[in-house]
């Protein structure tokens, strides 16, 4: 097999010797731990984790993410544990592996609350403290959804909407738009088909009176550029993509005339001064649409992005936007944070800081805030900061603060639950009650057919207040409960008749 090869023809990186062998050792290990296993397209399985590998090396070419990647399935899938993964490839390489299990466990039920779904986000950069186990976990998504079509009908459903609801948004505030985009076109396709096909009709239909329009300005924008002497490396169309331009729709009551950035050009520049020469030259020669001049590159997006943003008439009447930027900012606005983290990262191995630097990302985010959503959005961050984030077996999630127990897990999943619990288990271990609780932790509860009796000590090992004021109750009412046995107990040692006992 020389799938080894295909994949490192496929990413534009020139990987070491050693780092090819780890590699090569890396996709060995996967094919034989997935031996025997296919996928729901009939494949081998190892054709996923390593189809995930391409996908994420082509943004992302860091040998021990991609190996992370190529190993991604196997604590959950297989009879190989993570102690194995951690001996034959070390601790760093286990950890992250580790921490896409974690993230594998969080889904999204059918809940349709807003907060919830938030949430549900928050958890997720939470858990994947280190953003490499995101860009991994992002990844294997992406492959998902491109073979989404052979998994059953009502779980494709499913998995678009969580597509469409966590992945897509976090990959777009990782500022990694080459994942968003596909992921959301894909999800959208299988989440709503009706909606999908709708507006691929009303753009196609568009497109067929663009057609020689469209030739014809990118024919013209590349000899106004050489004439005016502006040095740029390319100039691109796009249509805008189906899954925002169902969003622009909807906002304009379905008029598709209404919509500027249907078709967009792209200018790739040498220079930011020339993007600039370049915006300047174009409303010479095209008349701009007013109030349609965006600075992306004075202010830039609160993920990274940075564009000039113009809409202009051609001749016959017709709007379309350009897009001003270098090729380092055309970059960053596919690769996002990947291609910032290669770059400063590149050559050093010092994971702490990796993890440190994930977060600190999100905070610099926070600084540059500019408006009060974004301060918000920062103040939920730093809540988040002190809360763990466990689960269900289910795969619900469970926001509780540091240092909760098990005991504080049970309460909250339900009440009756905390008065049922006799025993629980942490991640398919069994474990004590009063143990506490770390993030990414899947609790399961064992329940008994009877209430248990609950001992005051439960309160000193409960944090939060909800299962504290259920304790208490419960406690309340045991000893009411217990006074009132007394008394009948007393009742029938006197020995009455049954008549008499019955008052
Ligand atoms: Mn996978």
């Amino acid at each position: 097999m020389n799938d080894m090869k295909d994949f490192l023809k496929s990413i534009p990186h020139k990987f070491s010797r050693e780092d090819s062998a780890l590699l090569e050792r890396a996709l060995a290990f996967a094919r034989d731990a997935h031996t025997g296993q296919k996928r729901k397209s009939g494949e081998d399985y190892a054709t996923h984790p390593l189809e995930a590998a391409i996908i994420l090396g082509k943004i992302f070419p860091d040998t021990t993410t991609i190996v992370a990647t190529l190993l991604h399935d196997i604590p959950e899938d297989t009879k190989v544990t993570l102690e194995e993964v951690e001996k034959k490839f070390g601790k760093e390489i286990a950890s992250l592996v580790d921490g896409v299990t974690k993230l594998g466990h969080v889904r999204l039920r059918n809940s349709k609350d807003e907060f919830y779904v938030e949430n549900l986000r928050k958890m997720f950069i939470a858990t994947s403290e280190d953003v490499r186990v995101m860009l991994i976990k992002l990844a294997d998504r992406l492959h998902n959804m491109r073979t989404i079509k052979f998994v059953p009908a009502d779980k494709q459903v499913r998995i678009a909407t969580e597509t469409l609801e966590i992945y897509a948004p976090i990959a777009g505030r990782l500022g990694i738009g080459a994942w968003k985009d596909e992921l959301e076109d894909l999800a959208f396709r299988v989440a709503h088909p009706k909606d999908y096909e709708k507006v691929e009709k009303t753009l196609e239909e568009e497109l067929k009176s663009h057609d020689r329009n469209i030739k014809e300005m990118q024919k013209q924008l590349g000899q106004i550029l050489r004439m005016e002497g502006i040095k740029f490396q390319d100039v691109s169309g796009r249509v805008k993509r189906v899954y925002s331009l169902f969003h622009k729709l909807e906002k304009y009551d379905g008029d598709i005339t209404k919509i500027y950035d249907l078709i967009a050009f792209r200018i790739i520049t040498k220079s930011t001064a020339d993007c600039y020469a370049t915006l300047g030259i174009l409303h010479k020669h095209f008349q701009p649409v007013p109030g349609r001049v965006k600075d992306f590159i004075g202010t830039p997006k609160p993920n990274g992005y940075q564009s000039l943003h113009t809409s202009v008439f051609d001749k016959f009447g017709k709007v379309f936007e350009i897009q001003i930027r270098t090729d380092l900012m055309d970059e960053e606005a596919e690769r996002g944070i990947a291609a910032h983290w290669f770059y400063a990262e590149q050559g050093k191995a010092d994971n702490l800081h990796r993890q440190s630097s994930w977060i600190k990302e999100l905070r610099a985010w926070q600084d540059e805030a500019v408006n009060a959503e974004e301060y918000l959005e920062s103040l939920k961050l730093d809540f988040f900061r002190n809360r763990i984030f466990v689960l269900t077996p289910k795969g619900d999630v469970k926001d509780l603060p540091m240092g909760a127990t098990v005991i504080d897990f049970a309460f909250s999943v339900h009440s009756d639950l905390g008065y049922y619990m006799m025993g629980a288990k942490i991640n398919g271990k069994i474990a004590r009650i009063k143990d506490e609780l770390k993030k990414g932790d899947v609790v399961e509860i064992h329940k008994s057919k009877k209430p248990v009796t609950i001992s005051r000590d439960w309160l000193s090992s409960a944090r939060t207040s909800h299962a504290r004021s259920q304790i208490r109750k419960y406690l309340a009412e045991h000893d009411r409960g217990i006074i009132s046995r007394v008394r009948e107990l007393k009742l029938q040692d006197l020995k009455l008749p049954r008549f008499f006992r019955k008052q």
